[in-house]
């Protein structure tokens, strides 16, 4: 008999934060999947979130770009940690932040916790060199990871495939990651990344 259709799905509604981490002993290191969430501050990261677990207000929507150099766990239903990467490449962090974000980066990455990286990237532009950084931790890992194109409300549709091409050549993306055309403001995609989050904690969980 196939486990296959006896695997549920997490409830989104029973979400609860966990901890901020900054150092390696906060980093939660039982067998439950890490689905990780990374962008440039202000490229819809925190609606993205909001819009996956349908909350209004979950991640909170950044004040203050850049301010935050520490991960955000969050607890989905006792099955997976969605983990909050601090967001990157704000223009006026001083170089001292750009060290400690390099520094969580390499703690984090090298823990080896991920189970699936998600990547934010802005539709309308090419990916900066901050997002082919962070696409090269991601690469780095070995773990599975997928783009997501956010503020796909924000272009028109005859730009959707030439914005797309720029963004898979610019972040040298291999092949088997899918880009994603997202709108955390319209709830496009939506679906189609639950699926694949899914998809990976169902074969987390079979082993
Ligand atoms: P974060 O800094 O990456 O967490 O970004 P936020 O979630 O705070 O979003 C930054 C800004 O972009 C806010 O004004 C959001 O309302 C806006 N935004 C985020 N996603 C979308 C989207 O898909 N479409 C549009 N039009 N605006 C968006």
């Amino acid at each position: 008999m196939s486990m296959e259709h006896e695997w549920k799905a997490p409830n989104l509604h029973n979400v609860a934060f966990l901890r901020s981490a900054v150092k390696e002993s906060d980093f939660p290191t039982d067998s439950l999947p890490q689905i990780v969430f990374a962008g440039k501050s202000n490229v819809g990261k925190s609606s993205v979130i909001n819009k996956l677990l349908n909350r209004r207000n979950f991640a909170r929507v950044s004040a203050q770009p850049g301010k935050t150099i520490h991960i955000n766990y969050f607890d989905i239903d006792k099955r997976m940690y969605l983990v909050d990467l601090p967001g990157y490449g704000y223009a006026r962090v001083s170089k001292a932040e750009q060290q400690r974000w390099g520094t969580l980066m390499e703690t984090y990455f090298a823990l080896d916790l991920l189970t699936l990286g998600i990547q934010i990237v802005d539709i309308r532009h090419k990916p900066t060199w901050d997002d082919v950084t962070m696409a090269e931790w991601f690469r780095a890992s070995g773990k599975p990871w997928v783009i997501i194109a956010n503020k796909l409300d924000k272009i028109k549709k005859s730009q959707l495939e030439e914005n797309l091409a720029v963004i898979r050549q610019t972040l040298l993306l291999p092949e088997e990651v899918p880009v994603i055309p997202f709108s955390a403001e319209k709830g496009y995609g939506r679906d189609q990344v639950l699926a694949l989050i899914f998809d990976h904690m169902r074969k987390d969980d079979l082993g």
